[in-house]
Order: C-alpha cells, then sequence, then structure tokens
C-alpha cells in the first residue's frame, strides 16, 4: 500500500514574499503554460505544485519537463503514481484507465525516475504553510475532503496555518476559527493571525466545476491575501492534442464543459 511510504517530504526555507500553487496538470500542457505565464507576470517568487503531473492529457512529459526546468517543488499526485502502476487502479474507470496505461506507455525512463521520487508532502515550517495532493491525514491514501466534516478531522492532521490540497479538482476555501468553520465563497480573502485555512488550489488541466478556465491560487504573504484565480488558455489545442494522441475523445470534450 502507497500510504506506509514515508510521508515526510522536503522543507522549503526561503522567506517568501508570494507563491503561486496549483495542481491537477494532467498533462494538458497548454493550460500549464498559460498558467506559468499568468503567475510570472504576477511577480510570484515561488510556485509550488500539488501533484497530478500526468493522466488524462496527451503531454505528459512536456508537462514533467516543464515542472522540472523551472525546478517547481511538486508532490505526488495518484495519477502519478498511478502511471508508475504504484497504486492500483481498480477504481478507476475506464477512460482514466486507459489514460493511465497510455501514459505509462509514452513517459520517458528520466520523466518517469523524476514522478517516482516525489514526496507524498511538502513542509514549509518558514512560511507556515503545508502541500498534500489528497489528505493531511493519509496523503498515500488519496481520500477526498468534500464534507465539512472530513474537512474538521483534516485540521487535525496539519500544524501549520495553511495547507494546499488537490485532488478533487474543485477549489474552495474553508477558514477554522477556534473550531468554528467557513466556507466563503469570494475567491479571494485576507489571511488573519488565529484563523487557519484549507485551500483547495483547484485544476489548471482538467477543471471540474463547470468552469472550464484553468484554476489557481495565489497567496501573498505580506499582504496575507490569498486568491483563487482562473485564466484564459488554448482550449481547442489541448483538445486537438488529445484527438491526435488516440486518447478517448471524451477526454477532450470534458475540457470545454469543466467536468
Ligand atoms: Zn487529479
Amino acid at each position: 500500500m502507497t500510504g506506509t511510504q514515508n510521508q515526510a517530504g522536503p522543507e522549503l526555507t526561503q522567506k517568501l514574499k508570494r507563491v503561486g500553487i496549483l495542481s491537477d496538470i494532467h498533462g494538458n500542457l497548454h493550460a500549464l503554460n498559460a498558467v506559468l505565464e499568468q503567475l510570472d507576470s504576477d511577480n510570484v517568487d515561488q510556485i509550488i505544485c500539488c501533484g497530478d503531473v500526468v493522466g488524462y492529457g496527451a503531454l505528459p512529459n512536456e508537462c514533467v519537463e516543464t515542472l522540472r526546468s523551472r525546478n517547481i517543488p511538486t508532490i505526488a499526485g495518484n495519477h502519478d503514481h498511478a502511471a508508475l502502476l504504484m497504486t492500483d487502479i481498480s477504481n478507476f474507470n475506464e477512460i482514466a484507465k486507459a489514460a493511465v496505461l497510455w501514459t505509462k506507455k509514452v513517459l520517458t525512463e528520466q520523466n518517469f525516475e523524476y514522478l517516482r521520487q516525489l514526496p507524498l508532502t511538502l513542509r514549509d515550517s518558514t512560511n507556515n504553510s503545508f502541500y498534500v495532493h489528497s489528505s493531511p491525514k493519509e496523503p498515500g491514501e488519496w481520500h477526498y475532503i468534500l464534507t465539512m466534516g472530513e474537512a474538521r478531522t483534516n485540521f487535525n492532521h496539519f500544524t501549520e496555518q495553511v495547507c494546499f490540497i488537490g485532488h478533487s479538482h474543485q477549489p474552495f476555501i474553508i477558514e477554522n476559527e477556534e473550531g468554528n468553520l467557513a466556507c466563503p465563497t469570494r475567491p479571494e480573502i485576507e489571511l488573519r493571525d488565529g484563523r487557519r485555512y484549507l485551500v483547495n488550489v483547484g485544476s489548471v488541466g482538467q477543471p471540474r466545476d463547470h468552469n472550464p478556465r484553468p484554476c489557481y491560487v495565489v497567496l501573498d504573504y505580506e499582504a496575507k491575501r490569498l486568491e483563487i484565480k482562473r485564466c484564459n488558455y488554448d482550449l481547442a489545442g489541448a483538445q486537438q492534442a488529445i484527438i491526435n494522441a488516440g486518447l478517448p475523445r471524451e477526454l477532450a470534450e470534458r475540457l470545454a464543459h469543466g467536468m
């Protein structure tokens, strides 16, 4: 089982002003490039990826190589492990399974090795933030956090002020003020002392909140502001790449619906 792996990831030690957090790229290079362009013009001094670099999209090698070339700290997602057959895919639907097996076939040896060594979590004590793909409670079990009850339990499994996750492809912010949980619907909030936050940063490459635009988060540590952001990208290009690769057509179609 993946849950028995060492869960301790690397530490970040640099004091940050602005950080951009992205997740669930899923081989969609067109979307990744658009988000990185936005983050560059947004003057972030660090970008961090919460996993699922591959799976579904047609350009997994290019996505891995983009993260590698920019030295973006990245943690492992279930689809990254699935493509390496490091996790059980019997509960994946047929389309997801087909994408996993296609991805496994096309990944270069170097990129395979890169994905294999990704940690399950990233602790940033310097900036008081924690990163995991699925849940801080059991990072390698790939649980979803979909209810306030699950969120409440998971607040007990990180000590930092903010925990960033991905996995469900549905962005949210949950605010915890001494045990009182709230879910602000506005995309931008002020971080307050004495409150803690669980933030799902949404998905770059396959959003599932009925909004097809790539999603990501910017946290400004100096201004103490956190914002869920969206951007435009070459959706038709990403769809065409999926069709050209011979992947299931549904994977191209769903990108247009944000589902
Ligand atoms: Zn994902």
